[in-house]
């Protein structure tokens, strides 16, 4: 018997249920991934190439036992079709990805083939944690709580040691060689080192560094998760594991604050999934009739980091560099475009979706919902960063500033922080911008217009 297995954003050979679900019963499982023309056509740059990347990492593990990645090009279900027919598969196997427009995808190829879906991008089925009545969550607090109070599903599984061979009649396309960007080298292997790493000489102190930009507090592991080279359940399993056998009390907390971000992450997914209308609006009703304001230029400098807030641009150029961003930075970032310059958050949901590396429909409308205060949470629209604190406290030396706006690494730190305390010489020296808007009344501005209703 010949099943598929159609990977989309779980390449990985390690914990990997469809894998082994396709590899049940000594079936020849031929390994396909689609280039999928509606996908590809969305601008991402970065985030193909660490993509192609990866497929050609899995290719070479794939081909390390015994087997290899089939490549093709088209509609997934016209794909799918054509490749059962020639390689006499009965069924395909996938692991369920929860976006509406796999969710589309993947009813249509349900409904014209024999499609076998199972949970793998996160621990648990985005709509198994629910309330007692069957409801979704919709804060994150109580969603973590019944999280945690699930019963683990065991310990990742291992890679399988050999794969069925694929039929040398079956053609593949070469994988575009576009290089992976430079800080994120694709594939399991490094996404199992990166873990290694976190867990050996970050972990434990991830609770008291994890918001400092300034240092590499955080495990870098969000591509990897993103695309599936590193399983999610082998994560969270890992920092159970770090808390359990944990030497300290600081350790431990590392650990589950760690985790605890593993459990946002699932929290997104199901908020998504729960709500896909979050794609086109915002999650509370009540704010869906913010005035926001139509400011191409403003968006402008606010994508090139040429707001005049050093943070924030640094923030924009580490993005513009690197195709990732710190969390902090990601909060303040958000902050400054959804309040100080009131521009709707969805402009900057697609920034980063083009931007990103680690881009992900759901983690990103939630952060983003999240920081313009129109997400999940109870009532922070008035939640309103002020940049120069912000860099203050998670800056504390200008490191970070100095590092992605090197034009202002001679200028003071309170210039740095506060971009009022940059002297005019200090500017010009640096062909840097003067601040597009005064933060106290953008500040006023916003909770003027931000009312919900
Ligand atoms: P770590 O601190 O090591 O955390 C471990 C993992 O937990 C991350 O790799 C990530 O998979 C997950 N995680 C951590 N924080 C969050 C969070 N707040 N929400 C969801 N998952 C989380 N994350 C994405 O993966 N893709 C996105 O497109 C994305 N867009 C964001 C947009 C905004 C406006 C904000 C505020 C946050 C966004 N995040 C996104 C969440 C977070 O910023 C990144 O996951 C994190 O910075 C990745 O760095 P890391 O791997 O070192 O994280």
């Amino acid at each position: 018997d010949t099943v598929l297995w159609w990977l989309r954003r779980d390449l990985r050979l390690e914990d990997n249920p469809a894998l082994r679900l396709a590899l049940n019963g000594d079936r020849r499982v031929v390994p396909v991934f689609i280039l999928d023309p509606t996908l590809m056509a969305r601008p991402a740059e970065k985030r193909q190439a660490f993509l192609f990347a990866g497929l050609r990492a899995l290719d070479a593990d794939l081909r390390d036992r015994g087997s290899r990645l089939v490549v093709r090009e088209g509609p997934p279900v016209e794909v799918l079709a054509h490749l059962s027919a020639e390689s006499g598969a009965s069924a395909v196997y996938a692991e369920e990805d929860i976006s509406p427009y796999a969710r589309r995808r993947d009813a249509q190829a349900a409904a014209a083939l024999t499609l076998r879906l199972v949970t793998g991008a996160t621990v648990f089925p985005a709509g198994q944690v629910r309330k007692a009545d069957g409801s979704p969550y919709t804060v994150f607090t109580p969603y973590s709580k019944a999280w945690k109070a699930l019963p683990f599903p065991g310990a990742p599984q291992p890679a399988p040691a050999r794969l069925p061979a694929v039929p040398d009649a079956l053609t593949s396309l070469p994988i575009p060689t576009t290089p992976a960007p430079a800080d994120f080298p694709a594939g399991e292997a490094e996404a199992n080192r990166r873990l290694g790493a976190f867990l050996d000489e970050r972990i434990a102190a991830y609770a008291d560094t994890r918001d400092r930009m300034d240092l590499e507090g955080t495990s870098a592991l969000s591509p990897y998760l993103r695309f599936g080279m590193l399983s999610a359940r082998k994560a969270a399993w890992a920092a159970l594991e770090s808390a359990r056998l944990a030497p300290h009390p600081q350790a431990r907390r590392g650990a589950e604050t760690w985790l605890n971000e593993l459990i946002w992450r699932e929290f997104y997914h199901a908020i998504l999934y729960a709500f896909p209308f979050v794609m086109q609006t915002a999650f509370n009703p009540g704010l869906r009739g913010v005035p926001w304001r139509n400011a191409p230029a403003e968006l402008e400098a606010w994508q090139q980091g040429r707001t005049g807030y050093p943070v924030v641009d640094a923030a924009m150029r580490q993005l513009a560099a690197t195709g990732w961003m710190h969390n902090r930075a990601r909060m303040i970032v958000a902050s400054f475009l959804t309040k100080d310059l009131l521009i709707n958050w969805q402009a900057g949901e697609r920034w980063f979706m083009r931007n990103l590396v680690d881009g992900d429909p759901a983690a990103n409308n939630g952060g983003w919902q999240w920081a313009a205060g129109t997400g999940t949470d109870a009532a922070p629209y008035f939640r309103i960063f002020n940049p120069s604190l912000q860099s203050a406290k998670f800056d504390p030396q200008g490191v970070y500033i100095r590092r992605w706006l090197p034009e202002l690494a001679r200028a003071s730190l309170a210039g740095l922080h506060d971009p009022n305390h940059l002297t005019p010489g200090e500017r010009r020296a640096a062909n840097y911008p003067p601040p597009i808007v005064d933060h106290a009344a953008a500040r006023e501005r916003a909770l003027r217009l931000y009312r919900p209703t």
